[in-house]
């Protein structure tokens, strides 16, 4: 390594491709993999030079700190593929400030910009034939890093290990969308880890969430963990809500995660003249709204779903149904989203990223 550049990131090709076995009309999200992973290990205090080879299991001690303090944090980001072969990524350097952002919080050592970039579009442009073209299709990246040191003790890892895998995805419909605002369980605290993507912000949610779902909603709406009287996110996407006219979100905070999509939502918004107000929101106040019918639209933002509309919510065992729109701003939102993403409309802001042939 010199000045902070791989010499050269050390690729080893898959001899055969699993790509023909694949039903790329039949994706189910996150399930099947490219050929191709990017490994990169942090050892003797540096990141050693990225290597690039056939997607495959991993061997780890079973006593890497990972397993036993969780000491991991992902990012979630997407390829897109135009009309003329040429492939996209979305305001990826946010997502790897983001990354680095989140590393921090975890103890993990930052990885190095130069090194993200070169092999995530290295790994791409081997997997280019996995992003297929057509509004819709994508390939879903996952970089994460993990605590790979063996021993139990309770202290920071000093080895770690970041890798990226890709998937390939079709639209996302995740089905009718029902949500409930929590009232007993909390996502994340003051002064905690819900602003990072760490690992066990997902896993804490599993158990409040299976049990909104024995009571008929996908997902809940996370309330702030001292009242419960204020609307903060859901368990993967950030969360708007239209009242009227008006579109209304929370402000990020070391609860919050500050989405992309999120913003990207909020700087259109502005451009087309939507008033969009980023606020603590009530829960009363959004109960209110429905019972007065002026609640219009909840919908959440996310990478992997762009937006995605909700058709309810429960709150203190009531249930509200939210109108059906002719011309919704979850529909518009995602239009504008995707014509920017596919290289459809112009790029007003230089959120595009093209990955270099
Ligand atoms: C990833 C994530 C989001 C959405 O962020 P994007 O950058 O838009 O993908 C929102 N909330 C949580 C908790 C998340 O993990």
């Amino acid at each position: 390594m010199k000045n902070g550049l791989p010499d050269a990131i050390d690729v080893v090709e898959a001899k055969t491709s699993k790509i023909d076995a694949v039903d790329f009309e039949n994706l189910v999200f996150g399930n099947v993999f490219t050929d191709h992973m990017m490994i990169c290990d942090y050892v003797n205090g540096e990141w050693q030079n990225p290597v690039i080879k056939p997607y495959g299991p991993i061997e780890l001690e079973p006593s890497a700190k990972v397993f036993h303090y969780g000491q991991a944090i992902f990012e979630g980001m997407k390829a897109f593929k135009d009309d003329q072969d040429q492939v996209w990524l979305f305001r990826p350097e946010d997502n790897f400030n983001r990354f680095n952002k989140s590393s921090v919080r975890l103890a993990i050592p930052e990885f190095p910009k130069e090194f993200f970039f070169e092999g995530l579009e290295t790994l791409l442009n081997l997997d280019r034939d996995w992003i297929k073209k057509g509004f819709g299709n994508s390939l879903y990246i996952r970089p994460f890093v993990i605590a790979t040191e063996s021993g139990v003790s309770a202290s920071p890892s000093k080895s770690y290990k970041f890798m990226i895998i890709c998937s390939p995805a079709k639209a996302y419909y995740s089905g009718e969308v029902r949500v409930v605002f929590a009232e007993k369980f909390s996502r994340a605290a003051d002064g905690g880890v819900g602003y990072a993507k760490a690992a066990g912000n997902y896993g804490a949610q599993f158990y409040p969430t299976n049990l909104a779902k024995e009571e008929g909603y996908q997902q809940i709406v996370w309330t702030d963990a001292n009242t419960h009287e204020y609307l903060e996110e859901a368990g993967t996407m950030n969360i708007f809500f239209r009242v009227g006219d008006k579109l209304l979100t929370a402000p990020t905070s070391d609860r919050i995660l500050d989405g992309v999509t999120r913003k990207s939502v909020i700087t259109l918004a502005e451009e087309h003249g939507i008033p969009v107000e980023v606020r603590r929101v009530k829960v009363q106040e959004i109960v209110e709204a429905a019972e007065k019918g002026e609640l219009k639209e909840i919908f959440g933002a996310g990478t992997a779903a762009t937006i995605n509309p909700v058709k309810g919510f429960g709150h203190q065992g009531k249930k509200f149904e939210l109108p059906e729109l002719e011309d919704s701003y979850a529909t518009f939102f995602k239009k504008e989203l995707m014509n920017i993403q596919y290289n459809k409309s112009e790029d007003k802001y230089g959120w595009r990223y093209l990955v270099k042939n």
